[in-house]
């Protein structure tokens, strides 16, 4: 006897699909990821968090060359701003690597080299903005600086200022609705330029200094407390992030905002599921990158070759073929979608909408147009993702960003899979993408760790 066929084909919420004790825990493990995500603003800090968190699964840290036998855990620390784990399987290498592949990095605003000036009675730093904000967002609002400075002899100071309750905070100005008509007639990349998101940090002058008495007052209070002179901004990354934590949205608590859930909200499921799914036979991967939100550049970002310079020396220290266990690795690619929005209803395609509470969102292809800029992944290792997560009953839902021709974006996928590794997306539906506060589903979240366990696992 064969079982009933399903002929259509209908998205459910989690709700109704996995009951209640699968909501249970999907609230419990909710609770671990603000912890992350309130500890991890920076791409820095997501690094330090995952070394905390490797650590303690018994990870160890990989140099080039390091021998490596079945059962070994290594993590790869690159320069502070991304993290590969890595856990040896006891089958052939050549069969290939389980990878799954988020981003640490976030939308913010970075200080300038030269930041620091002082205008009317008040002390500003300049920022440049880092990857695709919509600025009028970031205006009358806490701000917090994230960040290190790099003295000339090599010292590292870090920096935080603002997520204390007693700490100070940053601010930008916004123009005063009363005096706003000018700028009410303009579109918004006019009305908000880049050079007006400056940061205001001080209004009160040095005692008997004439010139620049309020911006020596700042300069003070930074020699102070981290031992920096002006000059020392031109080595540094300091960063501009939200000061407030996340919270739990919603009278049902069903619901998390917070500042950088792109691609957070990835991240910490990546590596809990691979932490956590210690009994497979593959050798697995969970790689947290930089630089996404800027093109995935630069010696920390997903197109730097320190990926395939890792699967050299494991494919060499195992006695594998580096070409071979490439061709047969699988990558999923964890990165968030775009949540459908009753509010902005008109750039969505409903039928292809990742849906709040359906579970995890997979994008066969992401890109903008006619498809460009994408690596598309096949209709077989769709099919193949589609049986590992429905044999491990997971609820997931498969999505297009939004409408075709509003729009687009990209992720990781198509430079892992340009390294001739099969490649598909599947993350966390987001609401308000990019803003300050990010809007995430708990039960979507929790959907985004089981079936990256399940993928290690398959
Ligand atoms: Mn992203
Ligand atoms: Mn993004």
């Amino acid at each position: 006897m064969s079982e009933k066929t399903n002929l259509t084909y209908e998205k459910k919420t989690v709700y109704e699909k996995a009951g209640a004790e699968v909501v249970a825990e999907a609230y419990e493990y909710a609770k671990g990821y603000v912890k992350f995500i309130d500890a991890a603003k920076t791409e820095r800090e997501a690094v330090c968090e995952g070394v905390r968190l490797a650590e303690a699964a018994g990870y160890r840290p990989y140099q080039f060359g390091d021998e490596m036998k079945a059962g070994d855990k290594f993590y790869y620390n690159n320069r502070g701003k991304n993290i590969f784990l890595f856990r040896i399987g006891t089958e052939n290498i050549n069969k290939g690597i389980r990878i799954t592949a988020a981003h640490i990095d976030s939308p913010r605003l970075d200080l300038k080299p030269v930041p620091l000036y002082e205008d009317n009675g008040m002390c500003f730093l300049k920022t440049h903005y880092y990857g695709g904000i919509r600025k009028y967002q970031w205006l009358a609002m806490p701000l917090a600086l994230h960040g290190v400075v790099v003295k000339q002899d090599g010292t590292v100071v870090n920096i935080t200022i603002g997520e204390n309750e007693t700490d100070p905070v940053m601010y930008i100005t916004d123009l005063l609705p009363h005096l706003a008509s000018g700028q009410m007639g303009k579109n918004i990349r006019e009305a908000f330029p880049a050079e007006k998101l400056n940061i205001l940090v001080g209004s009160k002058p040095v005692d008997g200094e004439e010139k620049d008495s309020i911006k020596l007052g700042v300069l003070n209070y930074l020699n102070e407390n981290y031992g920096i002179a002006e000059d020392d901004f031109l080595s540094a990354e300091l960063c501009i992030v939200p000061a407030a934590k996340a919270r739990d949205v919603g009278f049902d608590r069903s619901m998390i905002c917070a500042y950088g859930h792109d691609d957070r909200v990835c991240a910490y499921p990546s590596i809990t599921a691979l932490i956590d799914s210690a009994d497979t036979t593959h050798t697995s991967m969970c790689l947290l990158v930089d630089k996404e939100e800027t093109g995935s550049d630069g010696v920390t970002g997903m197109q730097s070759s320190l990926i395939t310079d890792l699967i050299t020396e494991i494919a060499k220290a195992l006695g594998g073929n580096e070409a071979t266990v490439r061709a047969n690795s699988k990558c999923l690619s964890s990165d968030v979608t775009a949540t459908f929005d009753p509010n902005f209803a008109d750039v969505y395609e409903h039928r292809n909408a990742s849906l709040i509470s359906c579970g995890v969102s997979m994008c066969k292809y992401t890109g903008s147009g006619g498809k460009g800029g994408t690596s598309d992944a096949s209709a077989e290792m769709v099919g193949w993702v589609r049986r590992c997560l429905n044999e491990a009953g997971v609820v997931w839902q498969i999505c297009e960003l939004g409408k075709t021709d509003v729009g687009g974006g990209g992720t990781v996928a198509k430079y892992m899979a340009n390294h001739n590794i099969d490649t598909v997306d599947i993350g966390v539906g987001v609401l308000s993408m990019h803003a300050p506060y990010e809007l995430i589903s708990k039960v979507d979240l929790y959907e985004a760790y089981r079936a990256f366990k399940a993928f290690y696992q398959f």
